[in-house]
Parts: structure tokens; C-alpha cells; sequence
């Protein structure tokens, strides 16, 4: 790669919008939901443009395909034209889902509200949202055991990383990454309600296994840390490497029935997005109490 191409600037996110969606939010050859921008007309110092009529969404692999000239311009404008989501029905991509607000079931832990849920020195490990148009939007970056970063995926968008080394499997409402041979990094099935999710992923030498019992940290003073059974609301583990762990974002539900516990969180969570918006002061006195009187009254619930 030349100084000058490095110099490229990014898509502008009008363009991604349009492309994404008169994709079906997929590749327009495979339909994968984790995609790259393609320039169809090569990006040049003579013609440095983002005409959305000349570029189109591509997976990392038909995008390397495309770049390679394995596939046309004929070939490019005509997936281009019937986008294989698009021809299946998929308009609004693979993982579009029917949730309003994120709830999410991982490590037996519920986390319900922006995707957020586990920070490592203050940054996420990974990242869920539904984006404006329903679908899932993930942004993860993945490391190996040393620290060297080998895949990053900001909103679906393979953004580094050789994706010959990985296999990104799609389906409607489920998406898993894995790394070759059949190791699985990153496993999303948003079919169920809550959206359940399976992970194991490394982070600053830190290992996170987040499999169907616990959330199963390791490395942090120099023992694992388990959480399960757990309620989040708006509400992260945070990790510091050098302090240790700490529970944040302030609501804990601790309620044996499920239903109840994402009955709660939800409320709880609706209340809380009334605060940012208005940010009355009132409104936070109420909804502090109302968060330590629920946590409370649900801790007394289960004393006789
Ligand atoms: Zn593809």
C-alpha cells in the first residue's frame, strides 16, 4: 500500500448508509452481515471519489475476490444490482432482529440496555447495538494470548485483519466467528429472546470465557473471577488491570425468575433513558431510589 492510499480518507457514513442498505446490510455476493466498503471504479489520486453508484458492500472474502480480479466489473455490478440478501428477502440484513431495547443472556448474566457489558481499562471488549434500521451492529477486536491484535470489526465493518485465518458463519438472526480449525471466538444467536451470546476472547493477556455457566475471567490478580446469575442494567463489569474488577453502571437486579428479572430491567432501563433525555435532577434523586429501593426490596424478597 502507497503513503498516498494510506492517506484515503474513510467512507463517508451517508455513503455506508446508502450502501448498506440497497445491499440488504450484507455482502452483495454472499449476503455475510461483517462487510467491507468495495470501490467497483478503483479510489486513484485522479479519482478520488465515494460515488455510490461506483462502490458497493462486499464480505472480506468476495471483497478479496473483487480486488484480486477474480470477479469482473461485469460480475461486480451485477451483484451489485440483485444484492443476494435482497433477492432472499433479507432487506434489512441477516441480523435484523424484532428487539426494541438490547437484552442480553451471557455466562447465565442478563445485560440489558446499550450492548456494553464488559470494559477492560476502559474499553470495550466488545460491543452490541441495534442500529437505526433494526439490525445488529458488532464491534469487536480480537487478540491472541500475547497481545497481538488479529481481527478488528467496528459495526459490522471488517476493518484489519487477515479473514483468511477466520470463518465468519451467517445465518438469519446468528452469526459466529471462528477461528480455523473450529476454535469459536465469538458465537451471537439473536433467534432466542434474550439475544444469547458465547465468547472467548483474549484482552490485554487477560483470558474471558463466556460460555453457557458463567462469565469466566482470568489473569486479573491472579485468579479467576466467575459472575452468573447476574442482572445488568445500563450496567458493565469494569475491569482495571491494575485495580481489579468492579461492578458499574450502578443496577444490579438479583431475581431468581427470569421473566420478572427482564421485566425489571427493562422498566429500570426506561426510566433511566427518560433521565438522559431530560436530565432532571428530580428525576435522578427518583431513579436512584427507585434503582436501590428495587435492589434492596428484591434482596429482602428472598428473606423469610
Ligand atoms: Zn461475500
Amino acid at each position: 500500500m502507497s503513503e498516498k492510499s494510506k492517506k484515503r480518507p474513510p467512507t463517508p457514513l451517508s455513503i455506508k448508509r446508502q450502501l448498506r442498505q440497497e445491499s440488504g446490510f450484507g455482502c452483495c455476493k454472499c449476503g455475510k452481515p461483517i462487510i467491507e466498503y468495495h470501490h467497483i471504479i478503483p479510489y486513484t489520486d485522479d479519482d478520488p471519489h465515494f460515488r455510490p453508484e461506483d462502490m458497493m458492500c462486499l464480505c472480506p472474502y468476495c471483497h478479496f475476490e473483487a480486488t484480486d480480479g477474480a470477479m469482473s466489473e461485469d460480475e461486480q455490478r451485477r451483484y451489485k444490482e440483485n444484492p443476494f440478501n435482497i433477492q432472499r428477502g433479507y432487506t434489512k440484513g441477516l441480523l435484523k432482529i424484532n428487539q426494541e431495547d438490547l437484552v442480553i443472556s451471557t455466562g447465565s448474566n442478563l445485560f440489558i440496555g446499550n450492548g456494553d457489558f464488559i470494559r477492560v481499562d476502559n474499553e470495550n471488549l466488545f460491543l452490541i447495538r441495534i442500529s437505526e434500521d433494526g439490525y445488529l451492529q458488532i464491534s469487536v477486536k480480537i487478540f491472541d494470548d500475547q497481545n497481538n491484535k488479529l481481527i478488528k470489526i467496528i459495526d459490522n465493518e471488517w476493518l484489519s485483519g487477515d479473514p483468511f485465518a477466520w470463518d465468519i458463519e451467517a445465518y438469519h438472526q446468528k452469526i459466529i466467528i471462528r477461528k480455523k480449525l473450529r476454535k469459536i471466538l465469538l458465537d451471537i444467536n439473536a433467534k432466542k429472546y434474550p439475544i444469547e451470546i458465547k465468547a472467548e476472547l483474549w484482552y490485554k493477556k487477560v483470558h474471558f470465557k463466556l460460555d453457557n455457566n458463567a462469565i469466566a475471567i482470568d489473569g486479573i490478580i491472579s485468579r479467576t473471577m466467575k459472575f452468573s446469575n447476574l442482572c445488568f442494567v445500563a450496567g458493565f463489569i469494569d475491569i482495571n488491570l491494575e485495580k481489579g474488577w468492579a461492578l458499574n453502571g450502578n443496577t444490579v437486579i438479583v431475581e431468581p425468575d427470569i421473566n420478572k428479572k427482564i421485566q425489571k430491567g427493562i422498566d429500570i432501563w426506561n426510566k433511566k433513558k427518560i433521565w438522559w433525555n431530560s436530565r432532571s435532577s428530580d428525576l435522578i434523586k427518583d431513579l436512584r431510589y427507585y434503582e436501590f429501593k428495587n435492589i434492596y426490596m428484591i434482596g429482602v424478597d428472598k428473606v423469610p
